[in-house]
């Protein structure tokens, strides 16, 4: 595609950024309440196996906040309170983050999103569910659907992996397939869908880790989350990474590998996040030693000196 046409497209990066989809939906400052329902993965509770994916510790990505508990109610108040103190937030999405969210019966799932989404109807604007593709079926998305009159709801897969070598290898407890199936019952329904990817796992290639793009063209989604392997502690992979070190992404090679990546990548999906965050108490590695917003500008400038737009190679696919 025509970088003048991106160029215009994007506005202010080199990309497709969450912040301007917020901006032209919206209009006002929007921000994320992260609430913890108390679910659990099936790859944890033994019906599809224990420990969880091997590199998950699941309050190294779940802030301080949500990990002091407390109903539903009282978490999305007390994520109110905060963000509007330190952003000014004018307007919120309940994001149901930590574990697998429509890991429940669905009048179950009802409860707690009627509960969510009560709290201040004139305030909340959106709901996020993170998710697996194993766990969701028609009649979980027929009540995400009955929100979308009132709300902007957005549905969030993990993907991790194209590759069932891996996701084996990481005790996801499902195949690639159930992802496909995933999102095919999920796409087309006026939900939002966005796909989380991890890359560096040492056994993938470059290659492999770039088909990636490809296959998320494949589908319509609204939104992706791009992230590095990080090791965090308290994982399995934090065992195995102790006995025996493996190679990580440098954040100057993890740079490179988005400079090839972007623009494969379809222009019209946003990007929510181009790279992994973890708590640092929990980080083990690989630690670029630098704060968020840094590392932010350090990708955001190679796109910019090396001239690199999402979506300047992209070809349309099938979707
Ligand atoms: S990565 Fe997600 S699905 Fe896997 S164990 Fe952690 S919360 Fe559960």
């Amino acid at each position: 595609m025509e970088t003048d046409y991106l160029k215009n497209k994007f506005e202010q990066k080199n990309y497709n950024y969450y912040g301007k989809f917020l901006k032209e939906k919206f209009s006002s400052k929007v921000f994320k309440i992260i609430v913890d329902a108390g679910f659990t993965c099936p790859n944890r509770d033994g019906s599809k196996g224990f420990g969880g994916c091997n590199y998950c510790n699941v309050d190294s990505f779940t802030p301080g906040e949500t990990r002091k508990g407390g109903t539903i109610t009282e978490q999305v108040l007390r994520g109110m309170e905060r963000a509007k103190k330190s952003y000014e937030a004018e307007k919120f999405i309940v994001y149901f983050q930590p574990n697998t969210n429509t890991y429940a019966k669905t009048e179950t799932l009802k409860k707690y999103f009627d509960e969510a989404l009560s709290v201040s109807s004139n305030e909340i604007v959106g709901l996020s569910v993170g998710t697996r593709p194993d766990c969701i079926d028609e009649e979980k998305i027929s009540l995400l659907q009955s929100y979308t009159k009132d709300f902007n709801v957005c549905l969030e897969f993990g993907l991790e992996s194209i590759y069932d070598e891996t996701l084996v290898k990481i005790n996801r407890g499902y195949s690639h397939e159930e992802f496909e199936k995933a999102m095919k019952l999920s796409q087309n329904k006026g939900i939002d869908l966005c796909v989380h990817t991890v890359f560096g796992f040492p056994w993938e290639t470059e290659e492999q880790m770039l088909a990636v793009a490809d296959e998320l063209n494949n589908y319509k989604i609204q939104f992706v989350k791009l992230h590095h392997l990080h090791v965090v502690k308290g994982s399995k992979m934090a065992y195995d990474y102790k006995k025996k070190p493996f190679k990580l992404f440098t954040l100057e090679e993890y740079t490179d590998f988005l400079c090839k990546f972007l623009p494969k990548l379809n222009p019209e999906i946003f990007i929510q996040r181009l790279f992994g965050i973890s708590d640092w108490d929990e980080l083990i590695a690989p630690n670029w030693k630098l704060k968020k917003t840094l590392i932010q500008n350090y990708i955001e400038n190679a796109f910019v000196s090396r001239n690199v737009f999402q979506g300047m190679n992209y070809t349309q696919t099938k979707n």
